[in-house]
């Protein structure tokens, strides 16, 4: 990947990944709310809108064609095709615009973003990743979140155990059991890390 940026930033990234229903959302959006200086960077999405999401605040909502597009002009730090016609990629400008305004910045991508951010940033980033305690109860979580159709439950249980694969690749591993002891052990790396003076790159 080409370097996008040239200026000194003291900026950090932490970056959470997970199969699809293990719960990183919820903890993502439980570490906004506290008071570490993180904001979200909002990838852009060609899925369609849920019921209780915002254009511009969870995604940008925008078309494939249009996604595509973006590629082609080299918009994304990294992008992915996570399910079929439903990319997802973070824009170059997002991790822009939040450390201008002196924040650090925090991820919500697949596993494979997750790790090629991670490659990317090194030191820079912290990544998470977060494990449901077993299959069984990514399906059951996925399923009474009741956001997706039949279709969309296989693809994203189809992809959930090879993405659990990669789980040794990141720096940390959350067992997401019980809701509220994940959030605590989120908050209490989170906070080291940030608060840890940087290390100078290898
Ligand atoms: P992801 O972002 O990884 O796809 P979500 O954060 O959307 O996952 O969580 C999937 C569903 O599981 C949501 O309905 C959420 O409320 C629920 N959930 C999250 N963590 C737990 C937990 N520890 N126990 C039970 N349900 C959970
Ligand atoms: P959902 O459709 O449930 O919001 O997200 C599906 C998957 O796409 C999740 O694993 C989510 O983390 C991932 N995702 C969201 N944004 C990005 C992104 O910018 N890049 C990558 N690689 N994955 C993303």
């Amino acid at each position: 990947m080409e370097k996008p940026y040239n200026k000194i930033i003291n900026g950090k990234l932490v970056i959470f990944s997970a199969p699809s229903g293990a719960g990183k959302t919820t903890i993502v959006h439980k570490l906004l709310e506290s008071d570490l200086g993180l904001e979200f960077s909002v990838s852009a999405a060609s899925r369609p809108k849920r019921q209780n999401e915002v254009d511009g605040k969870d995604y940008y909502f925008i078309s494939v064609k249009d996604f595509k597009e973006k590629i082609k002009n080299e918009k994304f730090l990294e992008w992915e095709e996570v399910y079929k016609d439903h990319f997802y990629g973070t824009l170059k400008s997002e991790v822009e615009r939040i450390w201008a305004k002196g924040h650090h910045v925090i991820f919500d991508v697949d596993v494979y973003g997750g790790i090629n951010i991670k490659k990317y940033y090194k030191q820079k980033a912290l990544a998470i990743f977060v494990m449901p305690p077993s299959i069984k109860h990514l399906e059951q979580r996925l399923r009474e979140r009741s956001t997706e159709s039949e279709e969309n439950l296989s693809k994203r249980f189809e992809k959930a155990e090879h993405e659990m694969s990669f789980a040794h690749e990141f720096d940390r591993i959350i067992i997401n059991d019980n809701l509220e002891t994940a959030i605590a052990e989120a908050k209490e790396i989170v906070t080291e890390f940030l608060n840890k003076k940087e290390e100078k790159a290898s």
